[in-house]
């Protein structure tokens, strides 16, 4: 069920089966793109609504182009300096792309992931016919993404074994945080979701002045107000601040900042990049811990801190 071996998985994925995969931002559920029932199975297993439209990954910024029809020289740009990496393309699609994939929109969602697995068991899949993998978090829609083999096993292990689906498994993901997602179909960058690729990143590389940050667009999964929630109730904190709480809360801040009397310290992340890798496990593990409440200092600043203050939000909501 939980395997190391890559070509299993390419045989598990040719054949129209369902596989976990590591990325460098959290673990995706795979399923052949072209594949429509293979993908249905992607929902079902999720749980997740299908107007939710989902990302297609490929081996190289070349094969993103099977995907997308056109895209502005900004965008072209942009790929060039950041894939293989954390970055999504929004661009018009070509007729490769199913309504299923796309939620029915005139758009498609292409990632080229930078995971050396990953990158290895798109280019065999490419080798036999599969010319990309849609590859959603690998967690029951609205919960925690999982950053670990363990994480899919604990939200999908039943589903998965029960289908002859299986998980494969490359470790923790360095990343930690979904991938930041552009609008590439204007003038100017459109950022839909905050992730490790920064503002700061997309205007530098471009040269081109991002035009918004429009988190709330319609159909972006990780855009609804609740996403990324645990059981226990994630409250956020100021340093310092005094609380009311019970004996089962648990305390998520970074390393400098200490505990206060009576909570668990669920994490001490030393950098805002340890926040962002630590951050799903920690949150995972308080409802492991059955914490009733997780109380969360976030991290202050812009760039990656950005990106883990949305998701903190949502959880929170
Ligand atoms: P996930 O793989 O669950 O992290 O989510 C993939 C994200 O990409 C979802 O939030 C999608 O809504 C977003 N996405 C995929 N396709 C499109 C599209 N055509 N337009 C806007 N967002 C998209
Ligand atoms: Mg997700």
């Amino acid at each position: 069920m939980i395997i190391n071996d890559i070509d299993q998985a390419v045989t598990t994925l040719a054949s129209g089966r369902l596989c976990a995969i590591p990325t460098e931002t959290v673990y995706g559920l795979a399923a052949n793109a072209l594949d429509e029932s293979a993908v249905l199975r992607v929902f079902m297993a999720k749980d997740r609504p299908k107007d939710h439209p989902l990302i297609v990954h490929v081996a190289t910024v070349q094969d993103a182009g099977n995907w997308i029809a056109e895209l502005p020289q900004w965008a072209i740009d942009l790929t060039a300096a950041v894939w293989p990496g954390p970055l999504t393309i929004v661009g018009t699609r070509t007729a490769l792309a199913s309504d299923l994939v796309t939620g029915g929109q005139g758009t498609v969602a292409v990632r080229v992931p930078s995971h050396p697995i990953a990158q290895e068991l798109l280019s065999k899949l490419k080798i036999q016919g599969v010319q990309g993998l849609v590859a959603p978090s690998a967690n029951r829609f609205g919960h925690v993404s999982p950053t670990s083999a363990a994480h899919v096993f604990a939200d999908l292990g039943e589903y998965l074994s029960a289908n002859g689906d299986l998980i494969l498994d490359g470790g923790d993901c360095q990343v930690g945080l979904e991938s930041t997602i552009v609008l590439a179909t204007g003038p100017e960058p459109v950022i839909l979701r905050p992730g490790a690729i920064t503002l700061a990143d997309v205007e530098r590389i471009t040269g081109v002045a991002v035009a918004a940050i429009s988190t709330d667009a319609p159909r972006v999964s990780g855009s609804l107000e609740s996403h990324y929630s645990p059981i226990a109730k994630v409250v956020l904190i100021e340093t310092g601040s005094t609380i009311e709480f019970g004996t089962t809360a648990g305390f998520l801040a970074l390393a400098q900042i200490p505990t206060p009397a009576g909570l668990v310290r669920l994490g001490s992340p030393a950098t805002i990049a340890d926040f962002a890798h630590e951050l799903y496990g920690c949150l995972r593990a308080g409802d492991d811990l059955y914490l009733e409440t997780i109380y969360v200092v976030p991290p202050v600043g812009q760039g990656l801190a950005q990106a883990i203050n949305d998701r903190l939000q949502r959880a929170a909501f």
